[in-house]
C-alpha cells in the first residue's frame, strides 16, 4: 500500500519518494490514518520501527492544512508552535528535527526549532520569537523557557511524548505534567513508548482522551535485518582480544561499542584509539557541543568506532552503522532491543554482537527471556573461550535471578575507583 492511499498529501509523499520510502511501515500503516483522523493514540513501537514518520507526517498535515487557511495563518504568528514533540535526549531531539525537515522538505516555509539542555539559550529564544510549526524539545528546557515566559505553547494543536518510558525513567514526569497544563485542552496527543506497563499507562490515562491503541510488537518483533551473536569471554582481557578481532574485520564499515559506564567508555576508547582506531566516546557526562562533535564525525565517516552508553547512543540514527557490539551489558532489557536497533537501519543488514562474561549470564537469559528470540552462541578460531561458559539456556526455559551483578562493579582502567556513572 503506497503512502499516498494513507492520506497523505504530495508535498510529503515527494518528499518521502525522494528519500527512496516506497511503502509504509507497519506502524505507520496503523498510526498514519488514525492520527490523521484527529485521535489520540497510544502507539508501542520503538526506534527502528518507523515511529518518527508516523507522527511526524500527520504533524506536517497540520502544518500544510493551516497554510491553505489564511484565518489559522494569521493565528500562528502569535500562538507559537502548531505541533510540539518532546523527546528524552537532545540526540533523539536533533533526529526528530532532521526528520521534520526532510519529510517537510517540500512544505513551503517550513519552520522547525529544536529547545534541548545543555546548549546555549541565545538561538533558542530567537527561535521561540519568530513564527514557528514544529517545536521539538527536551522537557527540561522547554520548562525554563515556559517559566520565563519565552516559550509560547497555547497554539499546539498537537502534542507527541516519544520514547515516553524513557522520558519518565529520567524523572520527567512533573515536567511532562507541566507542560501538558500549559497546552491547549482542545488538542490532539500522541504517546509513544516501548511499554504501556507502569507509569507510561498512567501517564497515557492521564493524557490521552479515548485513545486508539497502535501495538506493532515491539520487543519480541523479530529484527529481521539484524543478526545477533554471543561471544562468551573467559576474562577481561579476552573479551579486549575479541573486541579488536571483530572490529579489524573488514566488513566493519562503522561500529558502536556499548559500554555500561560513562567511565568505561572513555577508557575503552582511549585503548582503542591507541591500538590505531578512529575511535571517540559519547556519553552524557560530555558537553553537548562535543557531543554533536562527535556525532558529526560519525555522520562523516571520519569515525569509524563510536564507544557510547545507552542514554547518549539513544537515537542515533545513521545508516552505515554495520556492527553494534555490546561491550558491557546493558543494565535493563529493553536498552538491549534499543542498542541493535542502531543497525540494520534503512533497509541494510546489521550485526549485533554480544561479548558476555560468565558473570553477564544471568542478564543474557533475561534478553532472551524478554525478546523471546536466542542469541545464537559464536567462536572465533583462536579465541575460543577455555573455560565452558554456563550453557546458553534456550530462550524459553526460565532463568534466575542475575548472578554477577551488572551495574555498580569495578573497571578496566580504573578499580574501584568511585562509582560508575550511567548515561
Ligand atoms: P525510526 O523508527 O523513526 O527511528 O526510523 C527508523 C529508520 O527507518 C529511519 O532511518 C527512517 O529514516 C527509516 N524509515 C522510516 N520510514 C520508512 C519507510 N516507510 N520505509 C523505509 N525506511 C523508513
Amino acid at each position: 500500500m503506497p503512502f499516498v492511499s494513507l492520506g497523505l498529501s504530495e508535498p510529503l509523499t515527494r518528499a518521502l519518494a525522494t528519500a527512496g520510502y516506497d511503502t509504509p511501515t507497519p506502524v505507520q500503516l496503523q498510526a498514519i490514518p488514525a492520527a490523521l483522523e484527529g485521535r489520540d493514540l497510544m502507539v508501542a513501537s520503538h526506534t527502528g520501527s518507523g515511529k518518527t514518520a508516523a507522527y511526524m507526517l500527520p504533524a506536517l498535515m497540520r502544518v500544510l492544512a493551516a497554510r491553505q487557511s489564511a484565518e489559522r495563518r494569521a493565528r500562528g504568528v502569535a500562538s507559537g508552535p502548531r505541533a510540539l514533540v518532546l523527546t528524552p535526549t537532545r540526540e533523539l531531539a536533533m533526529q526528530v528535527a532532521k526528520a521534520a525537515t526532510d519529510y517537510g522538505r517540500h512544505v513551503q516555509g517550513l519552520r522547525v526549532a529544536t529547545v534541548v539542555g545543555g546548549v546555549p539559550y541565545g538561538a533558542q529564544l530567537k527561535a521561540l520569537r519568530g513564527p514557528l510549526d514544529i517545536l521539538v524539545a527536551t522537557p527540561g528546557r522547554l520548562l525554563d523557557h515556559l517559566g520565563s515566559g519565552k516559550a509560547v505553547l497555547q497554539g499546539v494543536e498537537l502534542l507527541v511524548l516519544d520514547e515516553a518510558d524513557r522520558m519518565l525513567d529520567m524523572g520527567f514526569i512533573d515536567d511532562i505534567r507541566q507542560i501538558a497544563a500549559a497546552l491547549p485542552a482542545q488538542r490532539q496527543t500522541l504517546l509513544l513508548s516501548a511499554t504501556f506497563d507502569g507509569e507510561a499507562g498512567s501517564l497515557a490515562r492521564e493524557l490521552l482522551r479515548e485513545p486508539q491503541r497502535v501495538a506493532v510488537d515491539a520487543h519480541t518483533e523479530a529484527h529481521g535485518d539484524i543478526e545477533q551473536r554471543l561471544h562468551w569471554a573467559d576474562d577481561l582481557q579476552h573479551k579486549n582480544k575479541l573486541l579488536e578481532h571483530i572490529l579489524t574485520e573488514r566488513s566493519v564499515e562503522q561500529a558502536i561499542v556499548f559500554t555500561s559506564t560513562q567511565r568505561d567508555a572513555d577508557w575503552l576508547a582511549d585503548h582503542l584509539a591507541d591500538i590505531g582506531h578512529a575511535v571517540a566516546s559519547l556519553h552524557g557526562g560530555m558537553p553537548q557541543g562535543r557531543r554533536n562533535r562527535v556525532l558529526q564525525g560519525l555522520r562523516q565517516r571520519r569515525l569509524r568506532v563510536l564507544v557510547a552508553t545507552d542514554v547518549a547512543a539513544r537515537g542515533i540514527d545513521v545508516p552505515t552503522i554495520s556492527h553494534v557490539i555490546n561491550y558491557g551489558l546493558p543494565m535493563k532489557v529493553e536498552d538491549y532491543v534499543h542498542r541493535i536497533g542502531r543497525t540494520g537501519r534503512a533497509g541494510r543488514s546489521g550485526l549485533a554482537v554480544t561479548l558476555a562474561e560468565r558473570r553477564d549470564a544471568g542478564m543474557v537469559h533475561r534478553i532472551q527471556r524478554y525478546t523471546e528470540q536466542s542469541i545464537p552462541p559464536a567462536v572465533i578460531a583462536g579465541l575460543e573461550p577455555q573455560r565452558k561458559p554456563e550453557a546458553a539456556r534456550p530462550a524459553h526455559r526460565r532463568a534466575g535471578p542475575p548472578r554477577g551483578g551488572f551495574g555498580g562493579r569495578g573497571r578496566p582502567g580504573s578499580p574501584g575507583a568511585g562509582r560508575p556513572h550511567r548515561g
